[in-house]
């Protein structure tokens, strides 16, 4: 974090100076911490996933449900220790994995805890919930430590990701980051109870106005294989953070525009292919000032 490297931005900043594109210094930052029951049904079998959401994040998506914590960096300082002492607690309430959201640029300080709670006995699957804006350096430090990995390819262009994330190659970046990950990590993999133990889901938001260019996501998605679950996801929310002039973006997203996306993953033969109802926006908004940010859950952090 001295000459911060941690993302594909490379700002190259000393973080104990001054924070970086992310909004984050060098002390880690939690906005939340929830028993999560709204992932992919093999990540919340048990009592749910045991999510931390970190604070701050190098993308600055136009559209961002999680605002409070993702752009406004809001959130409560905590030590590698107390982080580690929490997922403890995750794994003694009975979560099926450690969920991380938006871990990358605490990758450091995160690997730290990590290592401190499994030496007090956590033995929990760990996952990566990415944005998908990761270099392959980084995700390179998780090897060992995470076994699950969750990973957003918002777009299928580069344009896309300079309008609406603030980045001029995202697109570029998501699907090395993928590439690597199916190679390093493989398919989705269940224990005998169907909780995921291991393997990569990636997931798509699809946009207004197709917006997203979610035909070249999954085209993309089939030159690796087939067997790659995808979680197609309809929670855009016209309600939270778009301040932008697309008229589309201004609306949700349509049954049809939905609908087509879908088909057209089925048609290309995907083996597993999630998918949300169409009502799932206003569930899957968090409030990360409420004692219970989604929903009735209620929060530990
Ligand atoms: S993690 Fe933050 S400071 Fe580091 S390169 Fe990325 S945006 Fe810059």
């Amino acid at each position: 974090m001295t000459g911060c490297s941690l993302c594909p931005r490379r700002c190259g900043i000393d973080r104990a100076v001054s924070p970086g594109a992310c909004g984050a210094g060098e002390e880690l930052v939690v906005g939340s911490i929830v028993i999560h029951r709204g992932e992919e049904p093999p990540l919340v079998k048990g009592a749910g996933s045991g999510a931390v959401f970190f604070s701050g994040c190098p993308l600055k998506c136009v559209y961002c449900q999680n605002r409070q914590i993702s752009h406004e960096a809001a959130g409560k300082i905590l030590s590698e220790e107390e982080l580690a002492g929490y997922l403890v607690l995750l794994q003694e309430s009975g979560c099926s994995n450690i969920n991380l959201v938006s871990p990358t640029h605490f990758a450091p300080r995160i690997i730290h805890a990590l290592d401190l709670a499994v030496a007090k006995g956590l033995n929990l699957p760990v996952m990566l919930n990415s944005s998908g804006y990761e270099s392959i350096e980084s995700l390179k430090c998780w090897a060992g430590r995470a076994h699950l990995y969750l990973m957003d390819l918002k777009y299928g262009d580069n344009e896309a990701g300079r309008m609406f994330s603030r980045v001029s190659d995202y697109w570029d970046r998501a699907r090395e980051a993928i590439a690597y990950l199916w190679e390093a990590v493989g398919p989705l993999r269940l224990d005998g109870e169907g909780r995921a133990v291991s393997g990569l889901i990636v997931r798509h938001l699809v946009l207004p106005g197709m917006r997203s260019n979610p035909f070249a996501v999954l085209e993309f998605l089939t030159g690796l294989s087939l067997e790659i679950p995808v979680s197609i996801m309809s929670q855009y929310n016209p309600h939270t953070t778009y301040t932008g002039d697309m008229p589309d973006m201004k609306r949700p997203l349509l049954p049809d525009e939905y609908q087509v996306v879908l088909e057209r993953a089925v048609d290309l033969g995907f083996s597993t292919v999630f998918v949300q109802d169409l009502d799932a926006s206003s569930a899957y908004t968090p409030d990360f000032q409420s004692e219970v940010p989604f929903g009735d859950i209620r929060r530990i952090l």
